[in-house]
């Protein structure tokens, strides 16, 4: 049960101070990761009067909801309150066999990619496991009695920047006594940070990686992320090598097309070069649209870098935007809660 105390570390103590028998501590975790309790009273495993203390003392959930907007495409998106008052966003997206959760692990996100909305924002704090994995919980009460089949780490933040509670999340999130979703349906995203990709490549779990390159050129990259300054495109490379090596999964590389910026044949044609292994994918998204200055590449353009991408031999997507309307869309995440609410459903109790 180590996993549980790491991540109910609040209830331990309460089962302590009552003289609970070793076992509790098992249901009450079952009854959050699995049962997806919000209120004690739900568990009703537990005998009344412990339930009574836990709702005291360390209540079931740790993230108020505080808001559920709903895109015409179905995606969703929850906006939490944190018990220290920073708000966080979290996006659920419904294809048609898929249910994909896209979580946040930090209140806003010191990396500043310039395109970003989320990179506006600057970084407040680190999220607790607890507050990453309820996220996931939420979203699967919302789905019921569908399943989320999905869970990606592409929401706020920068997750190798908080790296153990990350990594925390994902276990409870994959343990069978946890929420019980297989390793290989949930990936991280990076914008590289070197060390932790080769970190993350020795843990046991088959996590699934992807990498934000978004230009093959090093002097264009570091205007556009400030990361790259930190690190060189060969390190993230050797970082990249590293992780396929290791693991022998196939490794995500992100690409959102900046118009006039990074989607010109030449970087098609570096591309090319630089990703040249069998298991490395390419993964275009059209930029969705912030206050950033940047614009669209337009749908054909965007077509015509795929298709010469894939005339050059990549393994190349473009995958399509969802959400927009709600501004639920990969990097259009900023918690702005005085934006004038659309399509805003009443809050109910999931
Ligand atoms: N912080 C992580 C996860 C971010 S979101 C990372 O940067 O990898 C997932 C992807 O959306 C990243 O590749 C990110 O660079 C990209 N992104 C950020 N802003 C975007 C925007 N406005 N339009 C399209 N993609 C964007
Ligand atoms: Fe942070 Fe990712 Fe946005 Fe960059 S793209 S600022 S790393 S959330």
């Amino acid at each position: 049960m180590s996993r549980a105390k790491e991540f109910v570390p609040e209830v331990e103590q309460v089962l302590k101070s009552r003289g609970e028998p070793a076992y509790r501590l098992g249901q009450v975790y079952n009854a959050l990761c699995s049962g997806l309790a919000r209120d004690w009273e739900e568990a009703t495993s537990l005998p009344k009067s412990l339930r009574a203390a836990l709702q005291e003392e360390a209540p079931a959930a740790v993230l108020e909801l505080t808001q559920l907007s709903r895109a015409t495409d179905g995606t969703r998106k929850y906006l939490f309150k944190t018990h220290d008052g920073h708000l966080i966003e979290t996006v659920m997206i419904p294809e048609k066999d898929r249910r994909t959760v896209c979580i946040s692990t930090q209140v806003g996100c010191p990396m500043a990619c310039r395109f970003c909305a989320t990179g506006l924002l600057g970084i407040k704090r680190n999220l607790k496991a607890r507050e990453i994995a309820e996220q996931v919980f939420v979203a699967a009460r919302d789905v019921a009695p569908e399943r989320i089949s999905n869970v990606v780490v592409m929401g706020m933040g920068e997750p190798m920047l908080n790296y153990k509670e990350l990594m925390l999340a994902l276990k409870v999130l994959n343990d069978r006594e946890g929420f019980g979703l297989a390793a290989r349906h949930i990936a991280v995203s990076t914008s590289g940070l070197v060390d932790k990709i080769r970190r993350f490549s020795d843990e046991p779990e088959q996590f699934h990686l992807a990498i934000s390159l978004h230009t093959p050129f090093e002097e264009e990259r570091k205007e556009i992320m400030p990361v790259a300054s930190r690190h060189s495109i060969a390190e993230l490379m050797d970082a990249a090598c590293y992780y396929v090596e290791t693991t022998r999964r196939k490794l995500f590389f992100e690409y959102t097309l900046l118009a006039g910026v990074n989607d010109q044949p030449r970087h098609v044609e570096a591309l090319a070069e630089l990703l040249d292994h069998p298991l490395y994918h390419l993964n275009l998204l059209r930029f969705n649209w912030t206050d950033t200055g940047y614009a669209a590449t337009s749908k054909p353009e965007a077509k015509e870098f795929l298709n010469y991408a894939r005339e050059l031999g990549l393994s190349a997507t473009l995958r399509p935007s969802r959400g927009q309307d709600i501004d639920a869309a990969c990097g259009q995440l900023a918690a702005r809660d005085l934006r004038p609410q659309r399509a805003t459903i009443p809050l109910v109790r999931i």
